[in-house]
């Protein structure tokens, strides 16, 4: 479901690249035929529109990863009489027995330990 607010961004991105696809090319075109500096101008708009789209893809192909691997992360483990909630089961202080389990991320609380190898890319799920 949140995936979907990304597709706006995904389609602005696409249809940016395409306009400055065209409009170099045109632009090109448009300079060897008739001889005058509004054609590279043209091209020059290209190539920004170029990079503003690619910058949007690129920061939505961040948060999408960012959100499958949350998404991997299942399930938030808290010790009964604890405050701390656990998500990588090869966190040592992870609870195995006697615990509350939730699917969505708290908002405070979160272990340190797993927090470190969520960073690393070392939190078995
Ligand atoms: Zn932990």
């Amino acid at each position: 479901m949140k995936k979907n607010n990304w597709i706006p961004v995904w389609i602005i991105s696409m249809v940016l690249e395409l306009i400055a696809i065209f409009a170099i090319i045109w632009g090109i075109i448009y300079q060897v035929e008739h001889k005058v500096p509004f054609g590279s101008i043209i091209v020059a708009i290209g190539c920004v529109l170029a990079l503003v789209g690619g910058f949007l893809m690129s920061k939505v192909i961040v948060v999408l990863r960012k959100k499958g691997g949350e998404q991997s992360m299942a399930k938030y483990r808290k010790k009964k009489g604890t405050d701390t909630w656990h998500w990588c089961r090869n966190c040592k202080n992870s609870p195995r027995e006697d615990y509350t389990e939730r699917d969505s991320r708290p908002g405070s609380d979160l272990c340190n330990k797993c927090k470190g190898k969520e960073r690393r890319s070392d939190c078995t799920a």
